[in-house]
């Protein structure tokens, strides 16, 4: 992709609307637009990014063996009723009536659709398990949106719902969406920790929030320093005895064993292996995909920008011709690594070369290459790595292999 050719637009100041360091480099790298407060549209920079995150979360829910649908947004009122949570949910759902007054709602979340739907075809134990997921825009009704992306009205969420005969399958579900969630937190690089929940609204047994610690969280855990342990309750730590800080946190995933609360609630029953109807078990586990890509920018940044792992980076690297006459070769490079699964943003915008560096740092790209005066007798490009500063020379037939090697030091 050539810069000069590109829908990237950021700015040299920081936007006045920014409430928090992830918002403020979000808007200014020009991921996103601000529609209005709590409600915002995805740029190119911004999309590829949650193209990214979803990639690394689909990848994981099918080998969990999970299947995709995708579910409406639009939900009919109706079936919250079944449940009582059209009144437990009044406050933030956006409620209408079509033209034939018909009462309905966007969906805030599934629950209810999902089990309408899986009454509908499931009957016998010998369907079950299953394990359902989308990745889908909800939305809320939010009285204090803000921070960006972290407390929205319109937000994307991964939720993905298990279908169990027995208490022991839905635990056994639990476990192995637990272990795809450390799994898919991983690949993003966030310091989070798992923590015990109340299932609150959603109804059911045992919950986990998987939570990252950030000045804008909206939840206190307690941390001792020295064994790098967290804790629900303020108490010296179990493992040292050390006094223990309050660190505020944001949730990035909660999953919850929900039992047969909806299953009663809406008549979803399956015959059994003695013939007898059985209300189906049901586990949830919801990841804010757009919540994501905020607590990156949060925890992952520093003062010249963003610095996204290199599982979620809009662009594997950046290119800066610095020298005129360079395009072509760069367009080469470009096709080169393409075919190798590695996309290149090529800066040849006439822009001085102090531009070019402070777009890239602020964009984030986790390798920053650059084709200057030395290029022409030596045919090397010099690299910097985004994360660390480290700086190389690399020749440009070994550029694949070098960013190969890089690749596979990460996954390892
Ligand atoms: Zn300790």
């Amino acid at each position: 992709m050539l810069y000069s050719k590109s829908f990237i637009n950021t700015s040299r100041e920081d936007p006045k609307v920014a409430e928090c360091k992830s918002h403020k480099l979000l808007l200014k790298a020009n991921f996103l637009y601000m529609v209005s407060s709590g409600i915002y549209s995805y740029l190119p920079l911004g999309w590829r990014v949650l193209n990214k995150i979803n990639k690394v979360i689909k990848k994981q829910m099918v080998l969990a063996g999970a299947q995709e649908l995708l579910m409406s947004a639009i939900q009919p009122i109706d079936i919250w009723k079944k449940t009582g949570r059209d009144k437990d949910l009044e406050e933030v759902m956006f409620k209408f009536k079509d033209r034939k007054s018909r009462e309905l709602c966007l969906g805030p979340t599934h629950e209810e659709e999902i089990t309408e739907i899986v009454k509908r075809y499931a009957t016998s134990y010998k369907q079950l398990p299953f394990i359902l997921y989308q990745i889908q825009t909800k939305f809320r009704d939010e009285p204090r949106p803000r921070f960006g992306l972290m407390r929205s009205s319109e937000f994307i969420m991964k939720d993905a719902y298990s279908f169990s005969l027995t208490q022991q399958c839905l635990e056994d579900n639990y476990q192995k969406m637990y272990k795809t969630y450390e799994k898919i937190f991983d690949k993003f690089r966030l310091n989070y920790f798992i923590s015990e929940a109340d299932p609150g609204a959603m109804g059911g047994s045992a919950s986990h929030e998987f939570m990252v610690p950030a000045e804008i969280g909206e939840d206190i855990l307690y941390f001792c320093p020295g064994c790098n342990n967290y804790y629900k309750e303020k108490g010296r730590c179990a493992s040292c005895q050390g006094e223990t800080e309050a660190k505020k946190m944001v949730e990035v995933g909660h999953i919850f064993q929900l039992g047969t609360k909806y299953s009663m609630a809406q008549e979803a029953f399956v015959l059994d292996q003695q013939g007898k109807r059985k209300p189906l078990i049901m586990g949830c586990y919801g990841i804010g995909v757009s919540r994501v890509l905020s607590a990156v920018a949060e925890t992952a940044s520093d003062s010249r920008g963003l610095v996204w792992p290199k599982s979620i980076a809009p662009f594997d690297a950046s290119l800066l011709v610095l020298e005129s006459g360079w395009n072509q070769e760069a367009l080469e490079l470009e096709s080169w690594l393409e075919k190798e699964g590695f996309s290149l943003l090529i800066d040849d915008r006439k822009e001085p070369a102090g531009v070019k560096f402070n777009d890239a740092y602020l964009i984030g790209h986790p390798y920053i290459m650059i084709i200057g005066k030395n290029y022409r007798g030596s045919a090397k490009i010099e690299v910097e790595k985004r994360e660390t500063g480290q700086k190389f020379e690399i020749a440009k037939d070994k550029i694949v292999d070098f960013l190969k090697d890089e690749h596979n030091t990460e996954s390892n």
